[in-house]
């Protein structure tokens, strides 16, 4: 093991060394980190980012991120629960920490009568992975209310960046690979509390109707072009019945690819490559990964 001269005496009890990730992710798979550091404040983030000279992969809900089966090399960086919170900034304007998670963020807003978030009660993840991949669905998504982020980069300095200075895309923003979010300002709607909360049941309701339940999958494998939805693809490919070993593909949603039990991330990849090539061969089509996939290649 190297790099252990990274580790903080001040704050050991934070880091954690060949810890496996696979309880971090949705699809319950992935090997070790080398080193998984989950920081409590921005004090322990700065001072760390000072010394450490390793890659950093950032990590949170682990919902949208597949982690290989020889594990993470370097630090893998969870924000702490320390960093889920919500708080009142001004009477229209929230302050939400980047590990709060999407549900939490959707529950404030239906007990506080502010509108636009019902849709996070259907995804999974964070805040700052929210921000991140864009997160969204039913034509509204995670950037449509944000004023601002707070980011720390890898010097350890922190930046204030406007919503007009990130470019947004479809499960997609510009946001540097190397920018930790540590928390978000939200534009906080006053809306109708009984709307609100109907809205949320319905949407909720929708996802129970279309999407499957209580499986290890982390939800959309392949993003959806300008034209073309990808399960549209992968139905029109016949791929639906593919699988490798226990990697499968859900019969509800063909484009959500399950670990049914015993799979192996190696076996989700090549079900990922066989689909992706299948889809290619009858349609001329290249699915572009909606999914994240880090650590060590099989
Ligand atoms: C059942 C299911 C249903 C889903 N439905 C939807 C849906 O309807 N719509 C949708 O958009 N997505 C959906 N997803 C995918 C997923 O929930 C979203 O992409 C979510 O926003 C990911 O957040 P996360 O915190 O889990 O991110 P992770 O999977 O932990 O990370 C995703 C990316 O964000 C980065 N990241 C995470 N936290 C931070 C941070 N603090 N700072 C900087 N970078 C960070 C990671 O490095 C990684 O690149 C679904 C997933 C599942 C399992």
């Amino acid at each position: 093991m190297k790099n252990n001269s990274s580790i903080n005496n001040d704050y050991k009890e934070n880091f954690s060394i060949n810890e496996s990730l696979s309880r971090y992710s949705w699809f319950n798979l992935g090997g070790p980190a080398e080193i998984l550091f989950k920081p409590d404040n921005i004090n322990q983030i700065s001072s760390f980012l000072k010394n450490n000279k390793e890659k950093l992969n950032i990590l949170g809900a682990g919902s949208n991120t597949l982690i290989r089966d020889k594990g993470v090399k370097g630090v893998t960086l969870k924000l702490s629960p320390k960093f889920s919170y919500i708080e009142w900034l001004e009477k229209d304007v929230i302050k939400v920490g980047a590990a709060t998670l999407d549900k939490k963020l959707s529950e404030f807003g239906v007990k506080n009568s502010i509108q636009g978030f019902e849709f996070l009660s259907c995804i999974p993840g964070s805040i700052g992975g929210g921000i991140k991949m864009n997160c969204g669905c039913y034509g509204e998504n995670i950037s449509d209310n944000l004023l601002s982020v707070e980011v720390i980069d890898m010097e350890g300095n922190i930046k204030h960046i406007n919503k007009n200075q990130i470019r947004f895309s479809y499960r997609n923003c510009d946001l540097p690979e190397e920018f930790l979010i540590l928390s978000v300002k939200f534009k906080a709607k006053k809306g109708n509390s009984k709307t609100i909360q109907n809205k949320k049941i319905d949407l909720l309701d929708r996802k129970k109707k279309s999407q499957p339940q209580r499986v290890k999958t982390c939800g959309s494998t392949f993003k959806n072009s300008e034209k073309d939805k990808a399960w549209e693809l992968i139905k029109k490919s016949n791929c639906e019945k593919l699988s490798v070993g226990d990697a499968i593909i859900s019969d509800k949603h063909c484009n959500f690819f399950i670990n049914n039990g015993n799979a192996k991330t190696h076996q989700i990849e090549e079900l990922i490559l066989k689909v992706r090539e299948t889809v290619y061969q009858k349609t001329g089509i290249k699915l572009d990964l909606e999914i994240k996939i880090i650590g060590e290649k099989w």
